[in-house]
């Protein structure tokens, strides 16, 4: 068994007391950009990874997992998906998923970092697998709530893929109350908005249902879901809203239908996983329950 001080370690601050290891292979890139430090890595376990400011995005081996949760509960549950609109989604993963539906005719991408699109593009070709060179994609280089307050049009889906909301980063004002309310204008009747919202697991399951608590301010179906995401070391989840559709209980028979008609198969995500997404343990119920 090799020794721990044979390798280099990509170490985590998952929380001020939490700390998550990964032995590195090769370093690709390491370097900042005008909103944040990112580093491109290999582990031995994972593959490939993307790390910003010192956080794990995701990794080749189950980027999956993560994405397809992101995405198709979401997808599936509606009715008209013309048009999707992504904040955030660097990788170019989150535009794939989405364009792997042949209903969609367009699927605009705003992220604030140009500089992380294009490292994606050199070093993680396989996470956007030519999804930026899709006539139906329209990507746009900048600040998403400046986006949101500015284009006048509605989206059938508008998926949240930014970073944690930490205060020093760009996404933070993105995770206010008042921009949920914002983002809910963007919404076409029958719309959904979900959004990648933090940990489900101990440490810090406080902010996850803080948020699920400002959402419900503005939508009357807000449902948290999560899976356990290895990369991540943590059970990762996610909030689906709308006042028109409760995403927690879309017929598995039109899921069936919707994932038949994705292009190429899925990896995670299908009828039975959706279930196991939305069935939520107790002690998370207890906290989303708080006022
Ligand atoms: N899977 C991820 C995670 O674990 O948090 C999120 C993936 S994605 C790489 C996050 C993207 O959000 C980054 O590319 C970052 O540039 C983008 N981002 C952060 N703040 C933003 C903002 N205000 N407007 C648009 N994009 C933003």
């Amino acid at each position: 068994m090799p020794k721990t001080e044979q390798f280099q370690w990509y170490t985590e601050q998952f929380a001020p007391t939490e700390i998550h290891a990964h032995a590195v292979d090769e370093t690709y890139y390491a370097g900042r950009t005008p909103f944040q430090s990112v580093a491109v890595l290999r582990t031995p376990v994972f593959g490939k990874m993307l790390v910003l400011d010192g956080d794990t995005q995701s990794s080749q081996n189950d980027e999956k997992i993560y994405h397809e949760s992101l995405i198709h509960p979401a997808m599936a549950s509606v009715d008209d998906r013309t048009d999707v609109l992504i904040l955030g989604g660097g990788e170019g993963a989150t535009l794939r998923e989405v364009l792997r539906d042949p209903a969609v005719r367009r699927c605009t991408m705003v992220d604030i970092d140009g500089e992380v699109v294009e490292l994606a593009k050199r070093f993680l070709p396989e996470w956007s697998a030519g999804a930026f060179d899709d006539p139906r994609a329209r990507l746009i280089i900048g600040d998403a709530l400046r986006f949101i307050n500015e284009d006048g049009d509605r989206y059938g889906v508008v998926i949240s893929d930014l970073t944690e909301p930490l205060p020093d980063s760009p996404s933070f004002p993105l995770f206010n109350g008042d921009v949920f309310r914002d983002i809910k204008r963007r919404l076409a009747p029958g719309g959904v908005y979900v959004l990648q919202a933090s940990t489900a697991g101990f440490h810090n399951m406080a902010l996850h249902a803080k948020m699920a608590r400002s959402l419900r301010r503005h939508f009357r179906h807000v449902r948290s879901f999560y899976t356990h995401v290895p990369a991540f070391d943590n059970d990762w989840a996610f909030i689906a809203c709308s006042d028109d559709v409760d995403a927690a209980f879309t017929d598995p028979a039109r899921i069936d239908a919707y994932v038949g008609s994705l292009r190429g198969e899925n990896w995670f995500y299908d009828a039975e996983t959706h279930r196991r997404l939305f069935a939520l343990p107790r002690y998370l119920r207890a906290e989303l329950a708080k006022d």
